[in-house]
């Protein structure tokens, strides 16, 4: 059996007696995995954190920590710290001291102090600005420091909520392969909340993808983004090409669905589905192809093949992200370069192509 870190089991949070943060919401939070609540602002996911940490209670439901129920635990008791977004560094003690100011509350020894800290230096790469205060350090040297202060205490588990919002795009990069690095080295569980879809991506083990209050759907990054569970996954997530239509025919592995508005399409039939059915199906971008000839259609392989006029061209250096107009509709199509003047065609505005898929390549959305 899994050991869980964190497991919520029917949180809800209502404040004011009016209005419902966290509607009923149950997870589990593995040991030493590294989380993330995804999802719009106002969705609840800085509300389920503070709720962790213990500084809201939820109204019902059930909040375990190691096994524990902490409900009633306050949070100075609770084996978790957090990192906020604006660093919340004490301005006037330097590097050093923001880091080692919980153990120095608790009345540790100097020696073990000094140990501590100088650990959580080396991890967070701080050598060299011990001495600094606050207002002498970079964006990414307070964020490092918060985390340092935040893990010296050694707590079983992590929270983060939006811990690099405030840095720029770059640095942000930056930092999150060094949280990744550090997550490695503590092996400690984190809960990481953020709205930024791609950050939460690429670092998490698993996500929770939220909306008003709701977790709509759990599972790996590879998972939320192949299958979303419904549009609003499928949007949040990346971006998408929505089909919507009426099932024609089914075959054993296909389907036929009539679209309207780009006719009649194949699917892949990842589900059982019935004709007469109404259905959504999404078709990530990367996924559809635009080429000037007409595809040759290989024996035994399922693909659409539409006729459209290049709407919009949007050269991002390592891709193409196209818009295509097929009848008064529109597709889009993202194209990757791979050595984008010597060997590929140029495909640019106005131009009259093909735009083609496998039908493998979409997913059926399960909700609506
Ligand atoms: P963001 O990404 O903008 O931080 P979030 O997903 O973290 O958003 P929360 O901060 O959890 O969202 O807030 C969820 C909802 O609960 C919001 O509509 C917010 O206005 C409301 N809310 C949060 N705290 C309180 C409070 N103390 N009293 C009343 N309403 C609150």
């Amino acid at each position: 059996m899994k050991d869980y870190s964190v497991v919520l089991t029917n949180v809800t949070k209502i404040f004011d007696n009016e209005f419902t943060a966290v509607d009923n919401v149950s997870l589990k939070i593995e040991q030493g995995e590294f989380f993330s609540l995804l999802g719009p602002s106002g969705c609840g996911k800085t509300t389920i954190l503070r709720m962790i940490a213990g500084f809201e209670d939820p109204t019902s439901g059930s909040i375990m920590l190691n096994g524990k129920n902490i409900i009633g635990t306050p949070p100075n008791e609770r084996e978790v710290n957090t990192v906020f977004q604006n660093y919340a560094l004490f301005p006037h003690l330097n590097v050093f001291e923001n880091i080692a100011f919980s153990l120095r509350l608790r009345k540790e020894k100097e020696e073990e102090i000094r140990q501590k800290v100088m650990n959580m230096i080396d991890l967070t790469r701080l050598n060299g600005h011990v001495e600094k205060m606050p207002s002498q350090l970079s964006g990414g040297q307070k964020q490092r420091v918060a985390i340092a202060r935040a893990l010296v205490g050694k707590p079983t588990v992590l929270l983060l909520d939006e811990p690099l919002a405030a840095l720029d795009a770059k640095l942000r990069q930056h930092m999150l392969v060094e949280l990744d690095t550090i997550h490695d080295e503590v092996g400690i569980t984190f809960i990481y909340v953020t709205h930024d879809q791609s950050e939460a991506m690429s670092i998490s083990d698993h996500v929770a993808v939220m909306n008003e209050g709701e977790i709509i759907q759990y599972g790996t990054p590879f998972e939320v983004y192949e299958s979303p569970v419904n549009a609003f996954v499928a949007n949040f997530i990346g971006e998408t090409n929505f089909f919507t239509g009426t099932v024609e025919k089914v075959e054993e592995e296909y389907f036929m669905l009539d679209t309207g508005r780009f006719g009649k399409i194949w699917f892949y039939k990842d589900m059982e589905v019935k004709i007469g059915q109404v259905i959504q199906v999404s078709l990530r971008p990367e996924k559809v192809k635009v080429t000037k000839e007409k595809p040759i259609t290989p024996q035994g392989i399922k693909i659409n093949i539409l006729e459209g006029t290049v709407d919009e061209t949007i050269y991002l250096g390592s891709q193409t992200k196209y818009t295509i107009a097929v009848g008064n509709h529109y597709l889009q199509a993202f194209k990757q370069h791979v050595r984008y003047l010597l060997d590929e065609v140029i495909i640019t505005w106005k131009d009259r192509v093909y735009v083609w898929w496998f039908a493998d390549d979409s997913y059926v959305l399960r909700e609506p």
